[in-house]
């Protein structure tokens, strides 16, 4: 039934038939996490063969001692591996620590207090608050950097398509305080969009609109995290960049923590020489190399770019039955009732939910005392706020499939309740 042809006295049946069946749920004693996207055991497992692939053979490609100190920028063979999934050249990467986000937190220092070596000062000598664009509903972690360096986030709407680019460029053109946009332009978090060919060409061009000292924070963490094998490629922002002469702009990002293991994976950057140059000097006064070995471990696993292909078709079988058990709910459950809508990703960890404005922390906390834990509402926009309360992030890859199942079925009997309740008051 639609919500909004419902009669008062259909809504009091139904909230009634609702709070029934919520109450049951709740009597269950149910303990369920639909929260933090991170891969299940059964997906580690299939990374295994790492622990025992090196068999003491440490032999590479320009014979170094792994072992050793040295290597900043990593080893060549692993950067020719992941350029290939960032879209750059092997010389425009630097392979870094376990994680991405370590990655993208310093070059914000980087570019806060250190600045870009020959290609300009540091954000901070300019002198005015610092602020960065965060497209929405986004990744919590990216706010998190920015609230805790001190740099402002300002919001645009992320569209299915990527962010509204015409805020962008306007915002661009007004506020020269705005010194980087976060973008995660394939299955992005937590929408699951891809961003188009047009709206790539775009990104590629703010440079040009908003000066050097200007970075596209391009984290492209779900690169080949597709769900099925027809799901839509990303443009080359690299290739465009250089088409208009931007290739300072960008800041490639990406890591092996949803490849391999979230934990003890490779993470990696792609950007112009320069920028490598003053990035790979800053990074040098806090480390003197990298780990190497896991380097090697990761070539030697992954192998190219059909090896990594093979490998996340093996992620995609088992993260795909989950996102089916998801949909089906929310198509069967909330189909057609006016209550909702959410996304359909071909790839990443997450679909995104949209209550009905005002009813996102409601449904978090009947959801909650129903023994189903979500992401809490509001984590999706900068500093917690999202100004319609309605966004949710669903994250079903962790629970096992039939947990997802029960925990679903609660989740579409809170959306249902809270949402009757409030036509209702
Ligand atoms: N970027 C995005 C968009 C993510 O969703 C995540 C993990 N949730 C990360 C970065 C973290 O990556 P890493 O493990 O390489 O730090």
């Amino acid at each position: 039934m639609q919500l909004d042809q419902a009669t008062t006295e259909q809504l009091r049946d139904w909230e009634s038939t609702l709070t029934q069946e919520y109450q049951q749920f709740k009597a269950s004693g149910l303990n369920l996490d639909l929260t933090r996207g991170k891969p299940s055991a059964e997906q580690l497992s299939l990374s295994d063969a790492i622990n025992e692939i090196l068999g003491g053979d440490l032999s590479n490609e320009s014979n170094t001692d792994l072992r050793n100190y040295g290597g900043l920028d990593g080893i060549p063979e692993c950067k020719r591996l992941f350029a290939n999934v960032l879209g750059v050249s092997a010389e425009e990467m630097l392979i870094g620590g376990n994680s991405s986000l370590t990655l993208m937190y310093m070059a914000a220092q980087f570019g806060l207090h250190q600045g870009f070596g020959e290609l300009g000062a540091s954000w901070n000598s300019e002198g005015s608050t610092v602020k960065f664009i965060a497209p929405v509903p986004g990744y919590d972690r990216h706010f998190s950097v920015c609230e805790h360096l001190g740099i402002e986030l300002v919001t645009v709407a992320l569209n299915d398509d990527g962010p509204d680019m015409d805020a962008v460029e306007q915002l661009l053109k007004s506020d020269p305080s705005i010194k980087g946009i976060w973008c995660v332009p394939r299955f992005s978090n937590p929408t699951g969009a891809v961003y188009s060919d047009a709206v790539v060409d775009r990104i590629a061009q703010l440079g040009n609109i908003a000066g050097g000292n200007f970075r596209v924070f391009w984290d492209n963490a779900y690169a080949v995290h597709s769900l099925s094998d027809d799901a839509p490629e990303l443009a080359n922002l690299m290739t465009s960049c250089r088409k208009y002469g931007t290739e300072n702009s960008a800041y490639l990002f990406g890591s092996t923590s949803k490849i391999t293991y979230a934990g003890a994976g490779v993470a990696f950057a792609g950007m112009s020489k320069a920028n490598l140059k003053a990035f790979t000097h800053h990074l040098g006064m806090s480390q003197i190399g990298p780990d190497k070995i896991n380097q090697l471990r990761h070539v030697r696993l992954l192998k190219d770019a059909d090896g990594i292909k093979e490998h996340m078709q093996q992620h995609a079988k088992v993260l795909k039955p989950r996102f089916d058990i998801v949909l089906k709910h929310l198509r069967d459950g909330l189909g057609n009732t006016g209550m909702a809508s959410w996304t359909e990703p071909q790839g990443g960890y997450f679909v995104s939910f949209d209550t009905l404005p005002g009813l996102a922390k409601e449904v978090v906390k009947l959801a909650a005392e129903a023994g189903v834990k979500l992401t809490p509402a509001g984590a999706t926009f900068p500093y917690g706020k999202d100004p319609a309360n309605s966004n949710i992030r669903i994250a079903p890859s962790v629970p096992s499939l039939d947990e997802i199942d029960r925990a679903m079925a609660v989740f579409v009997t809170c959306v249902k309740l809270a949402s009757v309740k409030q036509r209702l008051s």
